[in-house]
């Protein structure tokens, strides 16, 4: 007999602006979820100090990332910030098929794609920082761009934030904690939905058979 708890993964898309304290909440949630993956985005950005191939990011030529469209290789792309960034399908469809979900950190042009790319299996979240101040500080703080990049950066950030009524989830990111235990309560809930529950039928059957 099929295992009861078989399930889809769950497509979890993770949308804020810079600074918001996505990626913050997306490595504890990684730290503390081992059945959880990340999917690693391909780039045509330069590298940030710390920032490891294949770990953070697939660093491609505009060549190399223009074939990747022509090719089909990836699920969703866009261009943010003057760069393009983008899905890679192949590690995402091996992890649900394993039953794992996948975190998405990518901007809500890429989210709408997803959306309807992945239908039911995309749980979408939007991080909302606590205030503008605040988000701008943040940017600051962070030392690794110049100026000229933090201000598009603000400037994209209303942009960006301008879209949250697309969202399933909407979190306002005043209490780290509690944003990360908002999450995995959303991830919990999700993942025992009755759709997603591609085991149940067959228990079913049997409680009633048996
Ligand atoms: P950063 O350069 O700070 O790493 O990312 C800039 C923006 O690009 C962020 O909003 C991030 O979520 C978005 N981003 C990263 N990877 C992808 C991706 O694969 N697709 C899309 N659409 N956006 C992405």
């Amino acid at each position: 007999m099929t295992d009861p708890h078989n399930r889809r993964g769950v497509m979890l898309v993770f949308c804020a602006p810079s600074g918001a304290g996505k990626t913050t909440i997306t490595r504890q949630l990684l730290k503390n979820d081992d059945k959880i993956s990340l999917s690693v985005s391909a780039t045509t950005r330069a590298a940030r100090p710390g920032e490891e191939e294949g770990t953070h990011y697939f660093f491609k030529s505009v060549d190399e990332f223009k074939h990747m469209i022509a090719d089909d290789e990836l699920l969703e792309w866009a261009e943010v910030f003057g760069n393009y960034y983008g899905t890679p399908i192949g590690p995402v469809e091996k992890a649900l098929s394993e039953g794992r979900d996948v975190l998405f950190d990518i901007d809500w042009q890429g989210a709408r794609q997803l959306r309807d790319k992945g239908g039911d299996d995309v749980v979408s979240v939007f991080i909302l920082p606590p205030s503008s101040g605040e988000l701008e500080r943040r940017l600051r703080d962070r030392g690794q761009d110049a100026d000229d990049v933090i201000m598009k950066r603000m400037a994209k950030a209303g942009a960006e934030i301008s879209h949250w009524e697309e969202f399933d989830y909407v979190l306002i990111n005043d209490d780290l904690t509690r944003c990360i235990a908002d999450v995995q309560h959303i991830i919990g809930a999700e993942r025992i939905k009755r759709e997603r529950q591609t085991g149940l039928p067959g228990f079913v059957k049997k409680l009633l058979t048996d």
